[in-house]
């Protein structure tokens, strides 16, 4: 306070930043399949320019209050005076793969990423110029919404977006007819929700999380003090999809499975972490979630050291069928070799250190910093740690050429 009372005092403070208003709006039509959504900001000054990635299946029938560009999946939009208008009609379903869907609306419920509703939006606007931001849903009567957001007295989400100038939601949300529940749990304001009518273990997995969430915290303390996990059965996605501060979890996915992994940790690892590999480093994101979720129940006394081993074993099994982990994608046996490669690399860390260090160190950073992962920056972070270099993340050796 004193501080910037004399940077003031000597005119050295920059102007205060000046704000303008996103306010989005979306409303839900279950019978055509769609949300209409309005972008309306509004301010002394607007960005003069701003770009919007929209996919050309989903995004339909876009309109401005002033003139639009649209070059490909590329829309420019250039407000002019005080407010400004665009809108369009985002269609909400979505298959995934094989029939499943990651993105549904029914007659009685809606599911879908917010990030997808919003498409990506790059502004250009003087550094001094801020926005905040607003997100409301109109569902039909007796619909309820829910986002990883705040909402005000009169029902509208209040966006944050830390590190952005221009605000825009992410994250799950789920309307319609739902049940939820809700606790703080180690500071962390956690809610389950669900269509109505359907099998959903709503309290049993808050239970688990209530044990395994505060281990998990002492990995990533920096963990978002808001969760909503939505969960939902057929025909959604068949298993677990994070996103911002928020995650789907299909109802039929066991919070432990039989190889002693959880998809729902491995699916909070990849909430706290927020990152993602380039093309040949998405086996650290895929290992990381897997050997937190393996670690978390470990820690937390979910399961002991003999099923422990012995689910590493298992692992290391499976990840024979796959000695290649530089591929794009990673999963199954790529994965599971992944993760039993990061057992290694964590061992190894603590043994040099003298106990002093462990990937634990290593993944703390990884999630301030989120963003693309490459393998030579996980190197060079784990051998900072290790001080001593780890053949465990030779080239060679994780394209399965040669033993470590
Ligand atoms: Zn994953």
């Amino acid at each position: 306070m004193a501080l910037s009372l004399l940077l003031m005092s000597t005119g050295v403070l920059a102007a205060d930043p000046e704000y303008y208003d996103i306010r989005y709006k979306a409303r839900l039509n279950p019978e055509e399949g769609t949300a209409h959504v309005s972008i309306n900001l509004e301010g002394g000054e607007l960005p003069s320019e701003l770009t919007l990635h929209i996919n050309k299946e989903r995004h339909l029938n876009i309109e401005g209050s002033d003139e639009l560009e649209v070059e490909g999946e590329k829309v420019v939009w250039r407000p002019k005076g005080r407010r400004s208008t665009l809108q369009y009609d985002f269609v909400i379903d979505e298959k995934k793969s094989r029939g499943r869907y990651d993105s549904r609306i029914t007659d009685k419920w809606a599911i879908f990423r917010s990030d997808k509703l919003i498409p990506p939006i790059s502004a250009r606007a003087p550094k001094s110029l801020q926005s905040r931001a607003t997100l409301e849903i109109e569902a039909p009567e007796k619909w309820n919404a829910l986002t990883p957001y705040v909402k005000d007295d009169s029902g509208i989400f209040q966006l944050n977006d830390p590190g952005r100038r221009f605000i825009r939601p992410k994250g799950w949300v789920i309307a319609g007819h739902i049940g939820s529940r809700q606790d703080i749990i180690d500071g962390t304001d956690v809610v389950i929700s669900a269509p109505l009518g359907e099998n959903i273990r709503r309290q049993d997995t808050l239970a688990f999380l209530s044990w395994t969430l505060p281990e998990l915290k002492k990995v990533f303390p920096e963990f978002p003090q808001k969760l909503l996990i939505v969960m939902a059965g057929d025909p959604m996605w068949r298993g677990g999809l994070s996103g911002t501060r928020s995650l789907f979890m299909h109802a039929d996915r066991p919070l432990i499975s039989g190889n002693r992994t959880s998809s729902l940790l491995h699916e909070l690892v990849h909430v706290a972490t927020g990152i993602r590999g380039d093309k040949e480093s998405d086996w650290i994101v895929e290992g990381i979630a897997e050997y937190y979720s393996l670690e978390t129940l470990r820690r937390s006394g979910g399961i002991s050291e003999r099923r422990y081993h012995e689910a590493l074993e298992d692992l290391a099994h499976w990840g024979s069928e796959s000695p290649n982990l530089l591929v794009k994608r990673s999963a199954g046996p790529v994965t599971a070799r992944a993760t039993v490669v990061l057992h290694e690399v964590d061992k190894t860390i603590q043994k040099s250190s003298d106990g002093k260090s462990s990937l634990d160190d290593v993944v703390k950073i990884l999630a301030t910093e989120r963003g693309e992962i490459t393998l030579k920056k996980f190197r060079h972070l784990a051998e900072k740690e290790a001080g001593v270099p780890l053949p465990q993340l030779e080239r060679t050796f994780l394209e399965g050429k040669k033993k470590p």
